[in-house]
């Protein structure tokens, strides 16, 4: 894999940061910088942007070691293997709040061996001298080395998981968003040949140094959709989303909030703070399904939650069809008869045409004429207004009833 990124976003980025250094009253780097890119103004016009891109790159990757912040983001979600080196610092994003995942069960024969330098065979040469250092430091009795152990021994199943990742992408390109809108990461060459990831980032969250934990949980909630992307498990498709724009608006909205839950869950688990708590995440669920009743509402939002492992096509069917959704997380017995049927689930039939309804007229009582109702009813007798109604078939029958 190799990893690369634009011009434009490094230029912005050093530029920025360093500004930002140079304000709160360092001004070594900044010194620097200009000590080096000043004299490009004297280069033939030609030659200056190259120029340009060598300092900038040399300060983005070296100086001020802005580009690791991706290299942390690609460790942590599994794309690259971790790296010794960095291990420490990986350590400082993670929320200690969170409980650890430590499956008791995995262990191997690996685990009695009290040897640590007998563990090092898989990792890189330069991580070794890192390996002795943390050896040195644990000489002291340690009461936490079975635990210690165990841990280690997630790390080379994590280690090679990551490897595979590493070999299979093909590079991860970098580069400037112009705003907001257009953060965001992308897999291109999915499907022939080796893909390579595309990440979008606003250059101005290299900014600040204060702020680099905000950087890294974007970066590594981005990277995570792009993983699931190219992992075969999660079986990405460019799926067809039939309906009107209103329609396909909505699917794709929920399912980018339900692919949003997976990926923020998961890093939950991994103990890594994401973009988004999940209070927050609960919050805009809560949005999207007011219909739903409260209680269940929480129910289906914990069971999605803790939910280990989605395909890209249970996503995309509980983003359609919310009796999907319902089904796989509430049992029966805790939705009552009448509860039920108040409730006109978005993407369900309407009981008029049967179409799968996403604009609901609850109670067309409530705001249509009496006339309707009856006409209405002279098609569909048991029909009763709280049934509702998909607004297609109240225009149609406030038509029939001349009130339209
Ligand atoms: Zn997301
Ligand atoms: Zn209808």
């Amino acid at each position: 894999m190799k990893i690369s990124f634009s011009p434009q976003l490094m230029e912005e980025a050093v530029f920025r940061h360093l500004n930002h250094l140079e304000r709160s009253g360092y001004r070594s780097e900044y010194d620097e910088y200009h000590s080096l890119a000043d004299p490009i103004y004297e280069l033939p016009e030609d030659d200056r942007e190259a120029a340009f891109e060598k300092v900038n790159k040399i300060f983005f990757v070296e100086r001020l070691k802005l580009s690791d912040h991706v290299l942390r983001a690609l460790e942590a979600c599994g794309l690259i293997p971790k790296r010794k080196r960095t291990r420490r610092r990986i350590e400082t994003a993670v929320n200690p709040l969170a409980p650890r995942l430590v499956e008791a069960d995995e262990e191997s024969p690996d685990t009695e061996d009290d040897d640590e330098t007998s563990e090092t065979n898989a990792e890189t040469a330069d991580s070794e001298t890192a390996q002795e250092i943390e050896a040195v430091e644990s000489t002291d009795y340690d009461p936490n080395q079975d635990a210690q152990a165990v841990e280690q021994n997630e790390d080379e199943i994590a280690y090679d998981l990551a490897r595979e990742f590493e070999e299979r992408i093909k590079e991860v390109m970098v580069k400037r968003a112009i705003n907001k809108v257009d953060e965001g990461s992308n897999v291109l060459n999915r499907i022939s040949g080796m893909p390579l990831i595309e990440l979008r980032v606003l250059a101005s969250r290299f900014s600040n140094p204060e702020e680099v934990k905000d950087l890294g949980a974007f970066l590594i909630h981005e990277f995570m959709h792009a993983k699931d992307m190219v992992d075969p498990e999660f079986d990405y498709e460019d799926a067809f989303i039939p309906g009107n724009p209103s329609v396909k608006n909505l699917i794709t909205a929920r399912f980018r909030l339900l692919w949003n839950v997976y990926v923020d869950s998961r890093l939950d688990r991994m103990g890594v703070i994401s973009v988004m708590p999940r209070e927050a995440r609960f919050r805009e669920f809560d949005n999207f399904y007011r219909k739903i009743p409260e209680k269940q509402r929480r129910g289906i939002f914990e069971g999605v939650w803790r939910t280990e492992m989605f395909t890209h096509e249970e996503l995309l069917s509980m983003a359609t069809d919310l009796e999907t959704l319902m089904s796989k997380y509430i049992d029966d017995a805790d939705f009552s008869e009448e509860e039920r049927e108040y409730i006109h689930l978005q993407g369900a039939p309407c009981p008029l045409c049967k179409f799968p309804t996403y604009n609901w007229v609850d109670d067309p009582e409530s705001i249509c004429d009496e006339m309707v109702i009856e006409a209405i009813q002279i098609d569909f007798p048991d029909w009763e207004s709280k049934d509702g109604a998909c607004d297609r078939c109240v225009e149609v029958y406030e038509l029939r009833a001349g009130v339209g």
